[in-house]
C-alpha cells in the first residue's frame, strides 16, 4: 500500500498537524509502509505511520507530527521525565529500577572512556539527570545536560550544568567534552544529521560519542511489533 493511502486511514484527533519528511539518513523520499504505531507510554490518542526508506532501509515516522505539538507527548506521564516522588508507594521500586538502568549505562561507557574528576560529560536528552548524577557520584566528573524540559524540583538537578532547548541550538564550547551520551534521544530528534554534526563539534578529538537507539533486529521488536514501546 502506498504511504499516502495509508495516511488517510489513520485515526487522529483533528488538532494534530502532520508534515511529510524525507529519509533522515539518505534524503530519499521513496519509502514503503512499515507499521502503524500507537502511543503506549502516555496513552495519548492517535495512530502514527512508520515507513521504511526504499534506499537505505531506515525506519521513521512519516508523516511526522509537527514540532509545535510534540511537547505534549513529553508531559509528566512520560516515563523518562517522571519524577521519583510521583510514584507513591512504588517509589522504592522505581528508584531501584532507575539506578539499575544508570549502572547498565555506566557499564557501557566504561568500555570506551576512563572518566576522572577532570572529565567533562554531556548527556543529550538528560531528562531529570539521574545518569549524570550517578557518574558524578562515582567519578567526580563535571556534568552537563541538555533537554527541552528541565526540572529544578528534582533532587540533585541543580548540580547539573543544564541547558534547556534544542541541542543543536546550544552555545557550548567546541571540542570540550570527553564524553557525549545520547540514550534513546536520536530517534526522538527532528534533525538527526544536525545533531550528530553538533556532537562531533563539541567532543574532544580523543573523546567519545555514545548513542543508544532502538533496534529493529532486537528480540523485543520481534515479539511486540506494533506494540513495541
Ligand atoms: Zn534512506
Amino acid at each position: 500500500m502506498k504511504t499516502s493511502e495509508m495516511y488517510t486511514k489513520l485515526k487522529n484527533p483533528r488538532r494534530y498537524k502532520f508534515e511529510k519528511v524525507k529519509c533522515y539518513q539518505c534524503g530519499s523520499n521513496k519509502s514503503s509502509h512499515f507499521l502503524i504505531g500507537e502511543e503506549d507510554l502516555t496513552a495519548k490518542e492517535g495512530q502514527f505511520n512508520y515507513v521504511q526508506c526504499d534506499q537505505c532501509e531506515l525506519v521513521y515516522q512519516n508523516p511526522r507530527i509537527h514540532i509545535d505539538q510534540i511537547k505534549e507527548f513529553y508531559d509528566n506521564e512520560y516515563i523518562a521525565h517522571r519524577k521519583k516522588k510521583d510514584w507513591g508507594f512504588l517509589t522504592p521500586l522505581y528508584n531501584r529500577a532507575m539506578s539499575k538502568h544508570d549502572r547498565e549505562k555506566e557499564k557501557i561507557i566504561k568500555k570506551y572512556v576512563n572518566l576522572n574528576s577532570k572529565s567533562k560529560v554531556l548527556d543529550v536528552g538528560c531528562a531529570v539527570g539521574t545518569f549524570l548524577l550517578h557518574l558524578k557520584k562515582i567519578y567526580k566528573c563535571k556534568i552537563s545536560g541538555v533537554d527541552f524540559k528541565g526540572d529544578l524540583s528534582f533532587p540533585g538537578f541543580k548540580k547539573i550544568d543544564f541547558h534547556c532547548g534544542l541541542f543543536y541550538e546550544q552555545k557550548l564550547p567546541k571540542k570540550s567534552f570527553d564524553l557525549i551520551t545520547m540514550w534513546h534521544f536520536l530517534e526522538h530528534c527532528y534533525n538527526p544529521p544536525k545533531t550528530l554534526k553538533k556532537a562531533l563539534e563539541l567532543v574532544k578529538d580523543d573523546g567519545r560519542v555514545i548513542i543508544e537507539v532502538p533496534r529493529l533486529d532486537s528480540f523485543t521488536f520481534k515479539v511486540f511489533k506494533e506494540k513495541w514501546p
